[in-house]
């Protein structure tokens, strides 16, 4: 999977464009050779038209939704997922969207279908793989994890023989990521937690930066993602991969369902896949720290939530109340650092160590 060359630059109208404006002149030649080989395919014929993908043939200007396993064993079952694919009717990139690699995290799931189904293959310059439902069985049963209990975000980029999370995994890597030029994963907090919308994103590469900005819409949170995590393992094969997560699991929250599928098409716009506006966050809602306040050691008990998500708070400042219920005694929680809440727990039973809030900061300024 090493598409360094294909995610540096698209053939856009006849002409060439970057996904960014590279930071080093060796990628910057790359992109040039890159364009004149686009330019040198299209002049000898070899001309844009259908897709194969999973033994499907799907031809340009149309779309198509298909099982990624088409057997019908009893392992299948549990290791199919939907397919969703869009072959715009001229040349461009392949945008990628995942959803449901955790399986209670629904907003994202919703999100990936109401993008898809919003796309116009006639119109479309290139080409949209969406997977709402990896973890399928997950989605089924309002399970974060797979059936045999493996974190499936854990497991990439898989083998070929291993556990259901690794063998899904290599299905995942080896038939669908092949295709993409960029990745958008979308997911919500975990249990018992929200989130602000935010873009998680290794801001350190130039091209992972620009694709998470063109988001256009919440926050970005810097950070390149645990080992065996989809987007972590992605960016490492040289697709530019971002993170969009918004709100809580086990539900559908509208308000985050639509503002992930609109920044999804403000990237599709970035890519110069569609004509639709195309927009930017800020760099002062750029995030590159962030720290959790934990429950101190022995201050288990029953949590009240004060301070809400999005309010910015100092260091010290009270932000919610901890009581326990058998000595009533209480605990007031404090931010440790200045920043802007941008996960936090519910109302709920905790014990120590329990991440209580997440606050981010921009070190810029
Ligand atoms: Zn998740």
């Amino acid at each position: 999977m090493t598409n360094v060359g294909k995610s540096s630059l698209y053939s856009k109208g006849g002409s060439c464009f970057r996904l960014l404006t590279p930071a080093s002149s060796a990628l910057m030649r790359l992109g040039a050779v890159m364009c004149l080989a686009a330019i040198a395919s299209t002049a000898t014929g070899e001309e844009w038209g259908s897709i194969q993908l999973l033994e499907r043939d799907v031809p340009a200007g149309t779309s198509q939704r298909f099982a990624f396993v088409p057997d019908r064993t009893f392992e299948s079952s549990y290791l199919n997922m939907p397919v969703f694919v869009a072959r715009g009717a001229a040349a461009g990139p392949t945008l990628c969207l995942t959803a449901g690699v955790h399986g209670d995290e629904l907003n994202g799931v919703e999100i990936a279908r109401r993008a898809f189904s919003r796309i116009d293959p006639k119109t479309l310059r290139g080409t949209v793989i969406a997977l709402p439902a990896i973890n399928a069985e997950g989605v089924r049963t309002g399970n974060r994890y797979l059936s045999d209990r493996r974190d499936l975000n854990r497991a990439f980029p898989g083998s070929a023989g291993g556990s259901v999370a690794r063998l899904i995994a290599h299905m995942v890597s080896t038939k669908v990521l092949v295709h993409c030029d960029a990745l958008v994963d979308l997911h919500t907090a975990s249990n018992e937690r929200t989130n602000l919308p935010q873009i998680r994103a290794d801001i350190s590469d130039p091209e992972i930066r620009e694709l998470a900005i063109h988001f256009g819409t919440g926050i970005v949170i810097a950070g390149k993602g645990p080992d065996g995590s989809l987007r972590r393992e992605a960016a490492k094969a040289g697709i530019p991969s971002i993170i969009y997560e918004a709100g809580a699991p086990h539900r559908f929250q509208e308000e985050e369902i639509e503002r992930g599928a609109t920044g999804i098409d403000s990237v599709m716009a970035y890519l110069g896949m569609t004509d639709r506006p195309e927009r930017e966050i800020p760099e002062s809602r750029v995030y590159e720290r962030s720290r959790w306040v934990r429950v101190p050691r022995g201050k288990g008990g029953f949590f009240f939530p004060e301070a809400r998500l999005g309010t910015i708070v100092k260091k010290g400042e009270a932000l919610g109340n901890i009581v326990d219920p058998l000595t009533d005694e209480p605990h007031t929680v404090v931010a440790s650092v200045d920043g802007e809440i941008i996960g936090m727990a519910f109302s709920r039973p905790v014990l120590s160590g329990y991440a209580l809030y997440h606050v981010a900061w921009h070190t810029a300024d």
